[in-house]
């Protein structure tokens, strides 16, 4: 059995919303291509998968039935969901395809096909909620796939970690008052879409499930190190999720043209192998990572290398190992995780 499935379709590249726009096709064909030549894709160890188009009844099971005719609508004729989010096209069949690539990244672990997987799929999804679209997401990947898992396989309870550079606040909408969903985030604020702050925790019974760690500009990857231990793994061991997904957005790398972050590709393959770890020990090691943001053309190829290399367990590539300066923001770090544990205490055993 191959350790690692990489879903993917040659049709991403198909909804294009034009050369000034960041989330551009080549966001898959550059990456597609660096993994080729650095020879992941002959690899025994990586099986590609294509996907299908999530169904109706997938989409709806997240969002409303009206804001799905909508993007069919607006595909037809062309138009624009919020200014930095247009609709053409392609857009609707092709975010269809995105929210499959989640799901079939969800399901060929759990019928053992794979131990864990990679969707390089787009457009991105964390900023779609239940009805409403944006920051260049239709529909929630990885909310799409959760609902999937849960109704044709019976999964209970799911953990979702997004490092994206910014806030999932369509994933947070979406999940926000459900006990069986922990939706844990890092992200850098302020910045787009000014959601994420840690006293946003959840409501009525989903209270203490929503768990936000916003990030100074110019935080540096090694941070993660301590977010892991600190708040990651008591979560997890609590919490102990069937199943844990990644919003795997790489923007908070040191080159990218729209945030200020500090990560590198080496920061996303040690975060990828300490997660395998954890999902080790608590979580039949079921790990779906799923593409969200990342919009350097060198830099993010680079980083889901890093990422495929470690979920495959491969010896690093050698672009893991040019670790950046780091940027020292330690102080300020260490007071917001102090914080957090504490917001934590009144929901989480383990902060106590
Ligand atoms: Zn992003």
């Amino acid at each position: 059995m191959p350790t690692t499935g990489l879903v993917y379709h040659p049709d991403y590249i198909r909804h294009n919303l034009g050369q000034d726009h960041p989330e551009k096709p080549e966001r898959i064909s550059t990456t597609i291509e660096y993994l080729r030549r650095a020879g992941l894709l002959d690899n025994p160890e990586i099986q590609l998968f294509a996907p299908k188009p999530a169904t109706i009844e997938d989409l709806t099971a997240v969002h409303i039935e009206d804001y799905v005719q909508e993007i069919q609508s607006l595909s037809k004729r062309g138009g624009v969901l919020t200014l930095d989010t247009p609709v053409q096209t392609e857009t609707y069949e092709i975010a269809r395809l995105s929210a499959g690539g989640a799901i079939q990244a969800g399901e060929i672990i759990i019928r053992g096909e794979v131990k864990n997987s990679f969707a390089l799929v787009r457009p991105p999804g964390h900023h779609a909620g239940r009805g409403y679209g944006g920051g260049f997401c239709y529909f929630n990947n990885v909310c799409v796939m959760i609902e999937h898992l849960r109704r044709k396989f019976g999964l209970k309870r799911f953990m979702i970690i997004d490092w994206d550079v910014h806030h999932g606040n369509g994933t947070q909408d979406i999940f926000y008052g459900d006990p069986t969903v922990l939706y844990f985030s890092t992200h850098q604020m302020p910045l787009y879409p000014g959601t994420g702050y840690m006293e946003e925790i959840g409501e009525g019974e989903g209270r203490g499930f929503n768990v936000n760690l916003p990030l100074p500009a110019g935080t540096s990857g090694d941070v993660y190190d301590r977010i892991l231990a600190e708040i990651v793994s008591p979560l997890v061991e609590e919490f102990r999720p069937e199943f844990i997904t990644v919003s795997a957005g790489q923007d908070a790398h040191y080159a990218d043209p729209i945030a200020n972050l500090e990560f590198t590709s080496y920061t996303y393959a040690n975060i990828t192998r300490k997660l395998l770890v954890l999902t080790h020990r608590f979580c039949r090691d079921n790990l779906a990572l799923v593409l969200e943001g990342g919009y350097n053309l060198e830099a993010l190829p680079a980083s889901i290398a890093s990422i495929v290399t470690a979920l495959a367990d491969l010896p690093c590539l050698p672009v893991e190992l040019k670790a950046r300066q780091e940027v020292n923001r330690n102080q300020e770090i260490e007071e917001r995780i102090k914080k957090l544990k504490s917001i934590l205490k009144e929901y989480w055993n383990s902060f106590r």
